[in-house]
């Protein structure tokens, strides 16, 4: 096909066109064959779930994890999420793994409870496309079911864009994804363009401050601005904030000093497979 391109692209002696569509054509199998692996991926057990603790700012101590799904290729070494979920999305495969996110975060959550941790939320990332499907809903109600987690203790995470993308079919899931007992957050706050009216809609029980905000939080004035206005925002609205991508010992100072109640980054732990979690877990026990 991509012959084929080249070669009537070449007949016309256009070779701007010819290298542009050879561009393309090249892309386009790229996927098909990423898109392949992702499928097989799935099939034989290489996609892992990577969990990160959220803390308490005050405390240090863990109230939650968010689940971070990667793929362990045999050749390539781990990839993560940023190279394949945009793919995943765009071919649908996206249902399939967050669904499967979704089960091992919760079947995760619920054993350590079995096992005498103390209960943590546990946040699962939803995709756009996850979010819009028709059965999702009944969905993760099964999967508490199966699972056996309590659900106050699950918490999703949707993007603002995705909210925003659709105003009224958000608030309505939402609606309906609350009535099921579970928490939800929104992710990535403040990258988007929210209105802020559209805010006070959605049965939200949390607010992300993105990264981006909280990397240059103490350098610079409208990152610290931006970063003051949500926590401000989130506690008027009586909402709990958690900041994103925390490295420093001063970010955790400043927003700590600002109200900001929960945190995660790298200062406290990046993301970790689940046995290291549980060392972590052990630790804070004093066991
Ligand atoms: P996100 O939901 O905003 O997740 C936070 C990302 O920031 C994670 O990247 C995390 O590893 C990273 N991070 C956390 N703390 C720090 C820090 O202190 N410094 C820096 N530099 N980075 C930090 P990750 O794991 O690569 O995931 C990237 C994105 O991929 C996520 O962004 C989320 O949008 C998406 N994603 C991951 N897992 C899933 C999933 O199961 N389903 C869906 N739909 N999306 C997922
Ligand atoms: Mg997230
Ligand atoms: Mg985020
Ligand atoms: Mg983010």
């Amino acid at each position: 096909c991509a012959d084929a391109a080249m070669f009537k692209a070449k007949e016309l002696g256009r070779d701007n066109y010819r290298f542009y569509t050879a561009g393309l054509n090249e892309r386009a199998s790229e996927l098909l064959a990423l898109e392949g692996a992702l499928r097989q991926a799935v099939d034989k057990n290489h996609l892992v779930v990577y969990f990160q603790p959220q803390v308490e700012l005050a405390s240090r101590r863990i109230i939650g994890a968010e689940a971070l799904v990667r793929w362990q290729h045999p050749e390539n070494g781990m990839i993560s999420p940023v190279d394949f979920i945009p793919m995943a999305e765009e071919t649908g495969l996206i249902v399939s793994i967050g669904e499967w996110v979704l089960r091992q975060s919760c079947l995760q959550a619920r054993q350590w409870q079995v096992a005498g941790y103390p209960p943590m939320r546990i946040s699962v990332n939803m995709s756009a496309r996850q979010f819009r499907q028709k059965d999702l809903v009944p969905m993760v109600r099964r999967i508490l079911q199966e699972t056996g987690l309590s659900p106050e203790y699950l918490d999703l995470e949707i993007t603002e864009s995705i909210l925003m993308n659709d105003v009224d079919g958000a608030v309505e899931r939402l609606v309906e994804l609350h009535s099921l007992g579970i928490q939800l957050s929104i992710d990535d706050f403040g990258t988007g363009y929210s209105s802020l009216a559209y805010l006070k809609k959605f049965p939200i029980q949390y607010l992300k401050i993105d990264r981006s905000f909280v990397r240059d939080v103490i350098i610079d004035p409208n990152d610290a601005a931006i970063a003051t206005a949500v926590i401000d925002l989130a506690r008027n609205m009586n909402l709990n904030v958690i900041a994103e991508g925390i490295e420093q010992q001063d970010q955790h100072q400043f927003l700590l000093d600002r109200g900001c109640g929960y945190g995660q980054g790298y200062l406290f732990s990046r993301p970790i497979p689940a046995h290291e979690f549980e060392q972590l877990l052990v630790r804070q026990q004093g066991v």
